[in-house]
């Protein structure tokens, strides 16, 4: 094999914020030094020097395309092999080959050294030159401190580096849209916290397993290590007997945007997030979520509220959630639930509904015991 298998990154959206630039890529470093330790910044690239697979890579926000590539030394005869590796595993249609001389010392200069190259990939390989619409890209960058040789282009994430925008809460129930939302707030730099409420004994073991399965799945695309869980039982028993009973639903909703509230206090996020979009169920209409919203301490963000369920469905398999939220599994709202729910809560009726309880004492009572699950 000619040269290290090295991982060339780059970047997006990133480059467009001028003023929060080096903060941004530092951010981006720090994430993708997670996956991998040996991480340099190099002009407007991130170059992995360890040996992972590409891959890797791919669940990085803030990265718009991977290339694998081929660290070299100054030496064009080295890289057309490098490229001719490469370009064995892609089998392309056509190619060409781009050339950077960032070391200017190097006496062939970049057109040149395109020409070169190309030629003799072309010569070896037989694969058709395309300069206008190539199949492949074949990079040679020639440095002071490192050369290399990339082929082809993985699509990358895109989006900004996790922790740019601040933390949120979410909401994380078992469903498909939880998640999903979750997801979409990562890519927008937020650092997303699951927060979920069960309640044993009436739902199970497999229910916590598999809400730690969905916040695992948004850890790999950068969420935080850490779940918090809620035992909600016996604040449901109490919720549930204060009538009216068609408001039962609201109120458990309520108390979650409370015990959210408390906890975004403790890991100071700023905002909550909840998997509802509008119209979708009976109940998520603009008043219901108006009273619940009531509720919160911080502004509530959701992000799927303006998408069809298919289209919810189609990121939460991109996401890799959609096959463990179609498990099966009794659901924490539900449970003691009237069957006919309001679907236009008014927040005087909620109020009232609840004012012959403590109801920031229970919050705070459940955010005090709260389980911390690593992930
Ligand atoms: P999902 O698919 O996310 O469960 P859904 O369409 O089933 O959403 P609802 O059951 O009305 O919607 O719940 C609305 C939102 O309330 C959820 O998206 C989630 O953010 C929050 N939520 C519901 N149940 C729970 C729970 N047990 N723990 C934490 N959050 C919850
Ligand atoms: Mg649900």
């Amino acid at each position: 094999m000619t040269g290290r298998p090295i991982t060339v990154l780059r970047l997006g959206e990133v480059f467009l914020k001028g003023r929060n630039r080096s903060w941004f890529l530092k951010k981006l470093v720090d994430n993708a030094k997670r996956i991998s330790p040996n991480i340099q910044l190099r002009h407007s690239r991130i170059i992995c020097t360890d040996p992972v697979p590409p891959e890797e890579f791919t669940r990085l926000f803030g990265i718009t395309s991977i290339s694998p590539a081929r660290e070299i030394s100054q030496n064009l005869d080295e890289a057309a092999d490098a490229a001719v590796e490469l370009l064995s595993d892609l089998r392309p249609e056509s190619f060409k080959v781009e050339a950077v001389r960032s070391d200017k010392s190097f006496p062939v200069k970049s057109p040149d050294i395109a020409r070169q190259v190309g030629g003799e990939i072309a010569e070896r390989t037989g694969l058709r030159v395309d300069v206008h619409d190539p199949h492949t890209v074949v990079l040679v960058e020639i440095g002071r401190e490192l050369s290399f040789v990339s082929a082809g282009r993985i699509p990358g994430p895109g989006g900004l580096p996790v922790g740019v925008s601040g933390r949120g809460i979410l909401l994380l129930s078992g469903g498909i849209d939880s998640p999903v939302a979750g997801s979409m707030m990562l890519k927008r730099g937020m650092d997303v916290v699951p927060l979920c409420f069960h309640a044993p004994p009436y739902t199970d073991d497999r229910l916590v397993e598999k809400l730690t399965s969905l916040a695992r799945r948004l850890h790999d695309w950068g969420g935080s290590d850490t779940m918090y869980l809620a035992n909600f039982t016996e604040v449901q028993k109490i919720l549930r007997y204060l009538s009216p009973g068609k408001l039962t639903i609201i109120r458990y909703r309520r108390m979650m945007m409370r015990v959210a509230s408390l906890l975004a206090e403790r890991l100071r996020a700023q905002t909550i997030i909840t998997g509802e979009s509008l119209g979708q169920v009976a109940s998520q209409t603009i008043q219901n979520m108006t009273a619940i919203e009531d509720a919160a301490r911080l502004p509530v963000m959701r992000p799927l509220i303006g998408l069809d369920k298919e289209e919810i469905i189609k990121r939460a398999k991109k996401l890799g959630s959609y096959e463990i939220s179609i498990i099966p599994q009794e659901d924490t709202c539900t449970l003691f639930a009237p069957p006919s729910p309001e679907t236009k809560a008014k927040l005087e009726v909620v109020e009232k509904s609840e004012s012959s309880v403590d109801v920031w004492d229970m919050a705070r009572s459940l955010v005090d015991s709260l389980e911390e699950v690593h992930l």
